[in-house]
């Protein structure tokens, strides 16, 4: 098993709160986005990759607010739109409709072309090399978690006591869990089943109570754990936090 893989999931499910791969893709986010900013991006070998795919939306946002290599940003961005030009527009022309004349017929041609136009803008607008690299490393780290989990009985613990997994990085252990042998399978499930529906009752539970501070007769008694449980509920259902932090929510309390 690759060791490069087990430092990061160890500690990892060694800080505490929340999901724990969802501290692995911010980290593995983190380091590919300084990559992409760093001295490779003048790299040939990084540019001939990100001059075909760019940065989808997310990642784009990101490095917009990355204030470390303004140059960098601007150089790639140039030979991309350049390579997007140049790939893009003589096929868009090319699928210019000729009008529908006494001469010319009709011809439904145009509406393949027109739709193969859109595919080719969809396609290169839907990749990106971060997505694809942190995509990668997720999968390794799933990969070593379940392995840690049936080879390293500290981990195991680890792991049962992890406050949760949120729902999409379940259904990425699930998938790994798919991959294993059935006895491997149901002792790694069962604990993923265990953990996961510890957190649906407590989620529902502190969210219960959330809406009961609502009433009057509640006003005193104190939040106890239920003041964050909307945010830590969005994180679980979604994984992704970049809204559901708690400083967004003001009017809570
Ligand atoms: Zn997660
Ligand atoms: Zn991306």
């Amino acid at each position: 098993m690759e060791k490069i893989y087990m430092i990061p999931v160890n500690d990892a499910y060694n800080e505490e709160g929340g999901c724990p791969i969802c501290r692995l893709r911010d980290k593995s986010e983190m380091n590919y986005l300084e990559y992409y900013l760093g001295p490779s991006l003048m790299e040939p070998d990084t540019r001939k990759i990100t001059n075909k795919t760019g940065f989808c939306p997310v990642h784009m946002g990101k490095l917009n607010q990355s204030v470390t290599n303004r140059l960098g940003l601007g150089l790639m961005m140039h030979t991309h739109l350049k390579d997007f030009n140049d790939d893009l527009n003589p096929k868009m022309k090319a699928a210019i409709p000729a009008k529908a004349g006494l001469l010319k017929g009709r011809n439904p041609d145009y509406k393949q072309k027109l739709n193969a136009v859109a595919d080719l803008i969809d396609k290169r607008t839907g990749t990106c090399p971060i997505c694809d690299n942190m995509n990668e490393a997720m999968g390794h780290y799933v990969e070593v978690i379940c392995w840690m989990f049936s080879h390293d009985k500290d981990f195991k613990e680890k792991f049962l006591r992890a406050e949760c997994h949120c729902l999409p990085h379940t259904a990425l252990l699930l998938r790994q869990a798919a991959k294993l042998s059935q006895n491997e399978a149901s002792d790694f499930t069962e604990a993923l089943y265990t953990n996961n529906s510890q957190t649906f009752d407590s989620l529902i539970s502190d969210v219960e109570y959330f809406t009961l501070k609502f009433d009057y007769r509640n006003t005193d008694k104190p939040w106890g754990t239920s003041k964050n449980s909307i945010q830590r509920s969005m994180r679980f259902l979604s994984s992704d936090g970049r809204d559901f932090d708690e400083q967004q929510s003001k009017k809570q309390s």
